[in-house]
């Protein structure tokens, strides 16, 4: 059996383990490791620390299938949706724009879910607080090094972080990749802003018409959404959880600073926005510092292969674009690859 390590426990992760147990049973062992503590990468969910079924996605935030992906992608949406993994997005919207076609999907137990899914259904190895410093060749296999200074062999390795962290890799990643490999590497691109989560006690109310406003005209604040109402989950005995975007400009204005002394000023924005709002119990601020691709590998088809005997291939959202249907076309190229390669 060929031991597999997929290096990352985002939606492409997640979906390229769920794709190789499933096509392949009998012939890979497969293995995930994270850096974080826990699975969902870019589709993360926190819980309220005083309340664990309310519940703020600081990442993705709703599926948005276009027919195209719709009909292409169809197995993976019937699927999530027999799971009740995913739902239509039924609550108010202001400011989306609307495209022709689109069905937008909610997760009523939060966007990790949709990752915690194909991770279970992989029945992979998951190891989190795993951070992968360098991986050298030997032999016919992959000598993968994590921090803290322990390694492990492996005889095939999928690499699915954002392409800057891939980049940071040391050992002979430098040596493997060619002039014109390391060059698109380089175009590849991310936003960057903040998230903040807030979760308000039992008995407040958020006066607002709508469960998600997209914020126009605004330097801080993008976007703002009622997290339990977007899913049609509010509860009585919960209180209302909300999630605030902001604006690209105003994560790139102040990436350089310390979450704790950015998430007053997204307060402040808020509450001048956004006047009587309820005191929050509690509050979340995460840095997106690759949060969405605005240039992708360019010409990619989904993947690309830094070493073919052992495989050693690159996926994720930076191999083609930023939401559920990239990471789903680009795990079925990584897929492919490691397919006709083991
Ligand atoms: P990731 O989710 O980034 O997974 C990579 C994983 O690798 C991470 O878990 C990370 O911890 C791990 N990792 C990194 N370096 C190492 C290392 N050295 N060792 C070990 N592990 C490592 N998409 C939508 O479809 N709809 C939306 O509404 C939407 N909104 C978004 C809003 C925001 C604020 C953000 C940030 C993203 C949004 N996206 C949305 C995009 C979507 O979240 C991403 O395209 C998708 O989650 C990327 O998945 P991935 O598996 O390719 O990468």
């Amino acid at each position: 059996m060929a031991r597999v390590l997929i290096v990352g426990a985002g939606l492409t992760g997640s979906l390229c383990a769920c794709l190789l147990r499933r096509e392949m049973p009998d012939k890979v062992k497969l293995v995930v490791w994270d850096k974080a503590r826990g699975s969902g990468g870019r589709m993360s969910t926190s819980r309220n620390p005083d309340n664990a079924s309310s519940l703020v996605d600081l990442g993705a935030q709703y599926i948005s299938a276009s027919s195209y992906y719709a009909q292409s992608h169809r197995s993976f949406y019937e699927e999530l949706l027999a799971h009740g993994v995913l739902e239509p997005l039924d609550a108010p919207v202001e400011g989306m724009l609307d495209k022709a076609g689109t069905i937008n999907y909610v997760t009523p137990l939060g966007m990790s879910s949709i990752v915690k899914h194909f991770l279970k259904e992989s029945g992979a190895e998951l190891f989190f607080n795993r951070h992968v410093t360098s991986l050298f060749q030997k032999g016919a296999s992959w000598e993968v090094h994590r921090k803290g200074g322990e390694w492990e062999e492996f005889d095939a390795v999928v690499l699915t972080m954002p392409v800057p962290q891939i980049l940071q890799l040391q050992g002979d990643l430098g040596k493997l990749l060619s002039a014109s490999q390391k060059e698109l590497l380089e175009t590849v691109s991310y936003s960057s802003r903040y998230a903040l989560g807030l979760f308000y006690p039992p008995a407040a109310h958020i006066d607002v018409p709508w469960a998600v406003n997209y914020v126009a005209n605004n330097a801080c604040i993008r976007y703002i959404a009622i997290d339990d109402r977007k899913r049609s989950r509010e509860s009585p005995d919960c209180g209302p959880s909300m999630v605030v975007h902001t604006s690209v400009p105003f994560g790139l204005q102040h990436l350089e600073q310390d979450k704790e002394a950015v998430q007053p000023l997204i307060l402040e924005e808020l509450n001048k926005l956004l006047p009587g709002l309820p005191q929050p119990r509690s509050v979340k601020c995460h840095k997106w510092r690759y949060s969405q691709v605005l240039a992708s590998v360019p010409d990619c088809p989904g993947q690309m292969t830094l070493h073919a005997k052992p495989p050693l291939v690159c996926g994720g959202d930076g191999f083609i674009h930023s939401n559920f249907d990239g990471c789903v076309e680009s795990a079925l190229r990584v897929f492919d690859v490691l397919k006709a390669s083991l």
